[in-house]
């Protein structure tokens, strides 16, 4: 990691541009050697900024006479990855979609700050490692490694700095990324040291250990999309949930331990404390998908959950997903009749899901063309399933898959033709059915729920 970043400062340096006069013009242009998409999309945050086709040479280009100057996010699905941008700029990213992140090169005026978040980014995933070690040390010890590591790279920073490299609001956006990936591993640190559950180690943490906290921004919009800021977000937001809950919630000395209750804490916390618009919708839509996707609580809790979320979070940008999510589940819970979703079957005919269900015990499970490894080994599955519990028939819904490649993968895999079938309309199966995760399988018994949110995995 240390040599990818000396070797990026001595490429920079080589790259050095400076008194070249300034246009308010912006260019990004790039090639993508193995393109898995026929363009490149740039964003801001959520929003689409302009999208590019890849000509013969797999070269796009993008040209602004003018372009707000920030973090910006381009995407050659399925990936993506930064790029800041400011007026007079002139980036260029060279890729290889078969090692994206370790492949990416920026070169050109103005891409200095752009190779250094990336440089941040895999120095990150390479300490990984190092610092699940480092989650055993004393606190003490721990700070000084986690915070010899952060000092490196604000060296590094500096030198580019120093050098003219980067400037202004871009060393703002390196450091904030540099800080915010070494607090997170601080917030982290009380529930990953392995002594937690036994020694009480929260209480002992020395005064200086959350010392950084008093720096902590909450209402800086440039930040929202800066993923080290957000991981930090959910990780400080998960720490201050358990911790405030374990001091002011112990009903008659016991901590209260279910999860309608924690992430109720989890919502009053991004209430009270964030103030960026944006970034406490997208936190808000985060704590929402996790608890009503994950914890598949009782209809009632959900109920309380999705009305506490509404009383605080009103306006939020993701409202009609998350309540779309919401009313899915909740016309799912057991003995709801299964959603009439349709379908086609191998000789084309058009059923509903309630049709297929009609008789006896039924498992429908779920696949797509695009992940092979989880079709075999769904199809596995399904073989041993049907000799060891024969008294449920076993049915496939693919989806997110062409016909013909639908029709052949059936044909090779030796799958009964009969209980296969096919949903051309992914967006009205996934609401209805909520495939989350790929291995979820939904049982019913005479067109009634039994357990829409089971694992083919699991033992039923
Ligand atoms: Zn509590």
């Amino acid at each position: 990691m240390d040599k990818n970043l000396l070797y990026l400062f001595l490429f920079v340096l080589a790259g050095c541009s400076k008194g070249e006069k300034k246009s308010p013009s912006v260019f990004f242009a790039g090639e993508i050697v193995n393109p898995t998409s026929s363009h490149i999309v740039l964003l801001k945050g959520d929003k689409v900024v302009d999208s590019a086709l890849l000509n013969e040479h797999n070269r796009f280009s993008f040209s602004f006479d003018s372009l707000p100057q920030g973090l910006y996010h381009f995407n050659h699905t399925p990936e993506y990855q930064y790029v800041y941008l400011q007026e007079g700029d002139s980036v260029m990213v060279r890729l290889n979609t078969m090692d994206f992140d370790e492949s990416l090169v920026f070169s050109g005026r103005g891409s200095a700050i752009s190779n250094f978040l990336l440089e941040l980014f895999l120095a990150r995933e390479d300490e990984i490692p190092l610092i699940n070690n480092y989650y055993n040390l004393e606190a003490s010890e721990f700070l000084k490694r986690v915070d010899s590591l952060k000092n490196n790279k604000v060296a590094l920073l500096n030198e580019l700095q120093n050098e003219g490299e980067i400037m202004g609001s871009q060393v703002k956006i390196g450091k904030a990324s540099i800080e915010y990936t070494y607090y997170t591993f601080k917030e982290k640190y009380p529930f990953r040291h392995k002594n937690l559950a036994h020694s009480g180690i929260m209480e002992k943490l020395p005064k200086e250990f959350y010392g950084y906290r008093n720096k902590l921004e909450f209402g800086n919009e440039e930040l929202t999309y800066l993923r080290p800021y957000y991981n930090f977000m959910l990780n400080h937001i998960q720490n201050l949930a358990y911790m405030s809950c374990n001091d002011e919630c112990k009903v008659k000395g016991q901590v209260v331990r279910n999860q309608l209750h924690f992430n109720k804490h989890k919502l009053h916390l991004i209430d009270s404390m964030i103030t960026a618009k944006t970034l406490k919708d997208n936190l808000y839509r985060y704590v929402a998908f996790d608890y009503l996707l994950k914890v598949h609580d009782t209809e009632e809790n959900n109920r309380t959950f999705i009305d506490e979320f509404h009383k605080l979070s009103k306006n939020n940008k993701h409202l009609n997903e998350i309540d779309k999510l919401y009313n899915g589940i909740a016309n799912i819970q057991p003995n709801h009749v299964i959603p009439d979703v349709l379908v086609t079957s191998t000789d084309g005919d058009t059923l509903s899901l309630k049709e297929i269900a009609k008789d006896g015990k039924t498992v429908f499970y779920f696949w797509s063309g695009s992940d092979r490894r989880h079709f075999e080994n769904i199809t596995k599955r399904i073989a041993i399933l049907t000799k060891q519990k024969p008294e449920y028939k076993y049915v496939g819904i693919n989806m997110r898959t062409s016909e013909p490649l639908w029709k052949g993968l059936i044909e090779a895999s030796g799958l009964n033709k009969e209980l296969q079938f096919r949903s051309n309309d992914f967006k009205t199966l996934t609401e209805s059915l909520i495939i989350y995760p790929p291995n979820k399988c939904v049982i019913t018994e005479d067109t009634l729920i039994v357990d829409a949110f089971s694992n083919i995995y699991a033992s039923f």
